[in-house]
């Protein structure tokens, strides 16, 4: 789950990591009240989504004066923010971080990551704040540092040390840099992160170390212990056909093309998209209904499939094992007649209760293509949808 900058920062502060600052607001009264009440001398209005390079879009404003403070905020407030990371239909933003604008001396990038191929956290850090860390890994990957931690006894300071020197931290910052990461680490493992990004790091011109941007991810696993956390969903940010399936208990992921999959098991599901993708089509979303669904849980598992107006086509591909065949086809013909089927459907069952399955298929009156193999199932609805 992802949440705020300004979320993130609040989590941070908790931790004792330093952020300049700042306070959220909603509409452009709140965000002339909020920089008033900072009363700094220089405010920076930032749009509050989803997703960086916020900066390079315009989303992030530099204001002297409470004047400015108000055109730039009417300027963000309800516009569409197109940044690489947003997809080409942008994002629209309702809230600003309203905050204290700093005297950045330079920008340092520092992240925390569940890092797959040791199974630690580890931490880098790069004198190259401010740009993208992926363009920095390309480009020059000798800038960018880690330090692996052990599980056992944390991170150590001499690691932090290290990392602090490697990136050219000035002297006389070290000791904070040095609480700046230990801090950044112990919020990440308490609060079971799975990113913890932090770019820019600035050195201030009174030599402060604070984070100007906070990216934090949790571990949707673990959110059943962070009440706290989880009241910071925002929804507006989330595919709304995700969090209905999310509901349901569905694993559902929206993606850009146009052939619906329903399928079960995730393995499979991405065997479904690859043969798919093989035949020249595109799939529409990703969607696993799990080992044990029910026929109510097929029927909303099709209806968000069918909710997506780019599906042009659904392909049902299940391999029935804990889940049979027959509450496979149950679900399909109710959520068919539910809903009125008029866009195409190829179905390929096997396993446990097919040839029951087939039947409620075939004498459902619906018009179903069936298919014997997955390769001809999917070659089926490639031809159907175009
Ligand atoms: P994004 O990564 O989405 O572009 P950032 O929060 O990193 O957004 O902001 C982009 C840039 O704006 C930063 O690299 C920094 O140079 C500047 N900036 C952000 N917040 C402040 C602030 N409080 N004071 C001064 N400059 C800021
Ligand atoms: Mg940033």
């Amino acid at each position: 789950m992802n949440i705020h900058e300004y979320q993130g920062k609040e989590v941070l502060k908790q931790y004792g990591v330093a952020v300049p600052n700042g306070k959220v607001a909603y509409t452009v009264e709140e965000a002339v009240a909020a920089a008033e009440s900072l009363g700094s001398a220089v405010t920076v209005v930032k749009a509050q989504i989803h997703a960086g390079g916020r900066g390079k879009a315009g989303g992030v404003k530099v204001a002297k004066g409470l004047e400015e403070v108000r055109t730039y905020a009417s300027e963000i407030l309800g516009k569409v923010l197109v940044t690489h990371q947003t997809g080409p239909e942008g994002k629209e933003v309702k809230r600003l971080l309203i905050e204290e604008g700093c005297d950045i001396r330079k920008e340092y990038y520092v992240g925390v990551v569940v890092d797959r191929a040791t199974g630690r956290i580890v931490i880098m850090a790069s004198e190259e704040g401010g740009t993208e860390i992926e363009e920095v890994a390309a480009a020059t990957p000798e800038k960018i540092f880690k330090a692996v931690v052990d599980p056992a006894i944390g991170l150590q300071v001499y690691q932090a040390r290290k990392l602090a020197y490697d990136i050219n931290i000035p002297n006389e910052q070290v000791n904070k840099a040095v609480k700046f990461m230990l801090a950044l680490y112990e919020a990440f493992v308490d609060k079971d992160c799975s990113i913890a990004e932090i770019n820019p790091l600035v050195v201030t011109g009174d030599g402060n170390v604070l984070a100007l941007d906070a990216k934090l991810n949790f571990d949707s696993n673990a959110l059943f212990r962070h009440k706290d956390i989880l009241e910071l969903r925002d929804l507006d940010e989330e595919d709304e056909k995700e969090i209905e399936a999310s509901k349901y208990d569905l694993s559902y992921i929206a993606l850009d093309g146009n052939i619906g999959c329903m399928v079960n098991g995730a393995g499979l599901a991405m065997a479904t998209m690859d043969i798919i993708k093989y035949y020249g089509g595109d799939p529409a979303n990703f969607l696993d209904v799990g080992g044990g669904a029910t026929t109510e849980k097929v029927t909303e598992a099709f209806k968000i499939i069918l909710a997506d107006p780019k599906v042009k086509g659904i392909f049902v591909n299940i391999f029935g094992g804990i889940m049979q065949c027959d509450i496979i086809a149950n679900g399909v013909v109710e959520a068919a007649k539910q809903l009125g089927l008029t866009r195409p459907l190829v179905v390929r069952l096997e396993g446990t209760n097919v040839e029951l399955g087939k039947q409620i298929l075939a004498e459902s009156g619906l018009n179903i293509v069936a298919a014997d193999s997955m390769a001809d199932g999917a070659q089926k609805i490639v031809e159907l949808v175009q």
